[in-house]
């Protein structure tokens, strides 16, 4: 038996069942490429979860943690260090925002942002302490997050959840406000819906959200931990809607693989008091010294704008594809944010096929794949990801359309 089926089967063994992986494993990296142990390349599509906005171990990146490394890597966070300073002014500075507060993950984030929102309810709106969320979406995955998301699946298996949720329909203004009440202190929206099928909404639904958070006094808090630092083609995805968020959570692509949340805030909703809330790890040294590596290098070579121009090749090449093959019926997304969906359920034999032949690629729904490279890849690599779906339809497109 090869080595590398006696590390799986040990981690079958080892781990809580939480996953079902493919019979890969993986051991080194480079820009959108990613090698396995049997010394077969990929071209990573999936980007660990929209994580690696720079590609794989990036020299930016990896000069920062050997400097940081050698230097300080944790310190309590009842003291001043450097590399979190700097990293919050760079997101103040780049942000409508005013203030941040460092944690470990996407679902950390968002669980700060709702416990500020309710701070913020008991002092200024008589105690109210609803967050309305949408349908389709993913907030993560702590009790209240599961709550706050969305989608049944995540939430059946932990019932009873915790209060103090409303889930109502995407895209659907009318929703939200029948859904607010003098209970509400606020409304949690991703600006596209990524786990839940990258769900694009109207182009006026954010400003109609934000402009009834405005008039009844509530909180506009949006989840921007996938479509974040760059990946939709601006810094944030806020900025395409004409809107600002009182409250913005950050993960993923922030460190681009070391594992950094951030909840940021306006001044006028900044309300926690010291001992309020806290994390051991949050903003340590390290992974700030990261963070701020990679949020310097998009800001300051304009991967933003480059997410854009690729982000609209790569649709535009898949809307090709789509006419091609007529068990695609939708291309949509924005930047590198992007889903194929199929008239009928082959996104997992979709993935394997596409595994076999060295891309990887997420299957999002049974009948729907997405896309979420690195930012920093090329055309060259949206030309070669193509090419090998457009083989993968024309040699298995007669086995789906019989
Ligand atoms: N929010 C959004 C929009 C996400 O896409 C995710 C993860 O996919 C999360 C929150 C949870 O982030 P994490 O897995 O880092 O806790």
């Amino acid at each position: 038996m090869s080595q590398s089926n006696d590390w799986q089967k040990l981690a079958d063994k080892l781990f809580l069942n939480t996953v079902t992986r493919f019979p890969v494993t993986l051991v080194r990296g480079e820009g959108a490429r990613i090698w396995d142990d049997q010394g077969k390349q990929y071209l990573d599509f999936v980007g660990g979860w929209a994580v690696n906005s720079l590609g794989h171990c990036h020299p930016a990146l990896v000069n920062a943690l050997e400097e940081q490394a050698k230097t300080l890597i944790q310190a309590s966070n009842q003291f001043y260090t450097v590399p979190a300073i700097k990293l919050a002014q760079l997101l103040v500075e780049n942000s409508c925002l005013d203030r941040v507060f460092f944690c470990n993950s996407g679902t950390e984030a968002n669980e700060g942002a709702v416990k500020l929102a309710r701070k913020y309810g008991k002092i200024h709106l008589k105690g109210a302490y609803e967050i309305i969320t949408t349908y389709g979406s993913f907030h993560g995955r702590t009790l209240a997050m599961t709550a706050a998301t969305g989608q049944r699946k995540f939430q059946d298996p932990y019932t009873p959840l915790p209060g103090g949720f409303v889930n109502v329909k995407y895209n659907d203004i009318e929703a939200l406000r029948r859904a607010t009440n003098e209970r509400t202190c606020g409304i949690m929206l991703e600006p596209i819906q990524g786990e839940g099928g990258v769900n694009v909404p109207d182009d006026d639904y954010l400003k109609k959200v934000e402009d009834w958070c405005h008039q009844k006094g509530i909180l506009f808090i949006l989840d921007e931990v996938q479509t974040g630092i760059g990946r939709t083609g601006t810094l944030f995805a806020y900025e395409q809607y004409n809107v600002e968020p009182d409250i913005m959570t950050l993960a993923k692509g922030l460190g681009s693989g070391v594992p950094i949340g951030a909840s940021l805030a306006k001044e006028h909703c900044s309300v926690f008091s010291p001992g309020e809330h806290g994390a051991t790890f949050g903003g340590n040294p390290l992974v700030c010294a990261a963070a701020y590596a990679t949020l310097k290098y998009i800001i300051d070579t304009d991967i933003p704008e480059k997410v854009n121009r690729l982000g609209k090749y790569f649709m535009t090449e898949l809307e090709t594809l789509k006419q091609q093959f007529d068990f695609i019926t939708e291309v949509r997304g924005k930047g590198l944010l992007i889903a194929m969906e199929f008239d009928r359920e082959i996104a997992q034999d979709v993935t394997i096929s596409c595994l076999n032949k060295g891309l990887l690629i997420n299957k999002l729904k049974p009948n729907a794949i997405r896309f979420v490279p690195p930012l920093i890849i090329t055309e060259r690599e949206v030309d070669e990801a193509v090419n090998i779906l457009r083989n993968i339809f024309t040699e298995k497109g007669r086995e789906w359309t019989k």
